[in-house]
């Protein structure tokens, strides 16, 4: 079992570990690992394994049946290898604050205007919310982002908890995450933005709204009524 490390900490950017598995001379699986998978809608980590000093760099990291595998661009390392992993800092904490942004901006929507959020897609560079939504315009985008701003200036702090399914399904504001989880899914993993919005999820995210920075509006397009969408990004 690969330990996930950013399950239950975001801002492990270096950690020992030991190569398990080398397959196709650039597959590496670590005994545990800091990097994130493509997935949930969030891009990868990048960065690199160290082996005595000597760089591996990592390319691209997915999870495949359910284990969690590099992509080395350079040859060499072998079952057994003690190495360091380093995460690109830079790339992984625009991610975290992209990805709590999308959860403040998805429960804003929703709780303001009933929007279905239908999809998004969060890179380095920005991210991209779909949803479906009656009455959309330009304004009315702005003036969620403002809230959502006004909401990062409060510095709330966010969380990440676990909690049993069945505990989960006692509670009513929680009822509706824990059916959307498969029924495989004994213990829910909990990200909460202190009294605006709790989430059922498996990614990074920053510690408390401040570190999102200033939530830009980059471009809006309206492809009918069950397909609107929204790019945005963070600024520092
Ligand atoms: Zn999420």
């Amino acid at each position: 079992m690969v330990k996930a490390i950013y399950m239950d900490d975001c801002y492990v950017k270096e950690f020992d570990a030991v190569v398990e598995s080398v397959k196709d001379d650039k597959y590496v699986v670590l005994n545990q690992t800091a990097f994130y998978p493509l997935g949930g809608g969030v891009a990868y980590d990048t960065g690199s394994i160290l082996r005595n000093g000597e760089e591996f760099p990592v390319a691209y990291v997915g999870k495949f049946d359910n284990i969690i595998s590099h992509e080395v661009s350079k040859t060499g390392l072998k079952i057994g290898d003690k190495v360091v992993g380093k995460i690109n800092w830079e790339r992984r904490y625009k991610l975290m604050r992209l990805h709590t942004t999308a959860h403040l901006l998805a429960s804003i929507f929703h709780s303001k205007s009933n929007a279905l959020i239908t999809g998004g897609q969060i890179e380095p560079e920005r991210g991209r919310m779909d949803f479906s939504l009656e009455n959309f315009d330009r304004q009315l985008i702005d003036e969620y982002c403002k809230i959502a701003n006004e909401i990062v200036q409060k510095d709330l702090a966010v969380s990440i908890s676990y909690m049993k399914r069945e505990e989960a399904l006692k509670m009513p504001d929680m009822v509706k995450l824990a059916n959307k989880m498969p029924p495989d899914v004994g213990t829910l993993r909990i990200v909460e933005i202190k009294g605006v919005d709790r989430q059922a999820d498996g990614g990074c995210h920053v510690k408390s709204t401040k570190e999102i920075g200033t939530i830009e509006i980059l471009k809006v397009e309206n492809k009918g009524k069950d397909n609107r969408r929204v790019y945005y990004d963070a600024k520092l």
